[in-house]
């Protein structure tokens, strides 16, 4: 289960109602019975179940994290696939992502959807075994999204034109880079405007190959081309 970092003391951690019916009712764990439990910020313990408590038994070593930490600017789509994008892109290993709100999308999600997104990528981080749950931020103009982050590597997303892949262009700069950036657009693309924006800011237009993809599958292809460059 995932905890917040208040809820360790000495060496206990104290369950919330939820957590606690979770492992009892759903898990049906009794006393002394062994879970684990992630703070989402690096830590994982083996714990057993004393009544209402986790007493700690040992701390866990978990190395599932990319090397590189990247970060996604995505354009929000339509509906609910983003859902899908969270889930997923915190399965394959991103660090951030962060919704963007560009000229071809309209949509400002409400709080809730936030709180969704971020319910959604805690269970996923908790299921692949992930030691960080990934930050979704708030929606943000793709103006601010463009100089949120110093990074070493900054890429926009774009499949019309003749830019050079992604691959091609990690593969000269890959070894030794912390954070990249990442940017990918809507389902109507990125302006004129914002891709000649995105360059003066630094970043670097690329393809993922010679088919458009969908605005929600762009994401997916982008981490798996970098996570498998970066797993050895
Ligand atoms: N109608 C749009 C156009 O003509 O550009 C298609 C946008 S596509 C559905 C959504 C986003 O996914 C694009 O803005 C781009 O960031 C990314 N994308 C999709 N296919 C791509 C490709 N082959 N190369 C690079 N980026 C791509």
């Amino acid at each position: 289960i995932t905890i917040s970092p208040q809820q360790i003391r000495d060496n206990q951690v104290v369950l919330e109602k939820e957590q606690l019916h979770y492992l009892t009712r759903v898990l049906r764990l009794s006393d002394g019975d062994k879970f684990i439990v992630m703070d989402g910020v690096g830590k994982w313990w083996l714990t057993s179940l004393q009544s209402e408590y986790g007493e700690i038994l040992e701390a866990l070593e978990v190395q599932t994290e990319l090397k590189v930490s990247i970060s996604l600017l995505l354009a929000l789509p339509k509906g609910n696939g983003f859902d899908d994008v969270v889930r997923i892109c915190t399965e394959l290993g991103v660090d951030t992502i962060v919704p963007i709100i560009s000229e071809r999308t309209l949509l400002n999600p409400s709080s809730q959807k936030l709180e969704r997104w971020r319910r959604i990528a805690a269970e996923a981080a908790e299921q692949s075994e992930r030691a960080f749950v990934p930050t979704i931020y708030e929606p943000v103009s793709f103006t601010q999204g463009l100089n949120l982050f110093e990074a070493e590597q900054k890429y926009i997303c774009e499949g019309r034109g003749d830019n050079p892949h992604l691959l091609k262009c990690w593969r000269q700069v890959g070894e030794g880079q912390l954070k990249i950036v990442i940017a990918i657009g809507p389902e109507g693309g990125w302006s004129q405007e914002e891709l000649e924006n995105a360059v003066n800011a630094g970043f670097k237009m690329v393809s993922l190959g010679r088919r458009i993809l969908r605005a929600v599958t762009a994401p997916f292809v982008v981490l798996s081309i970098l996570a498998a460059e970066m797993e050895n």
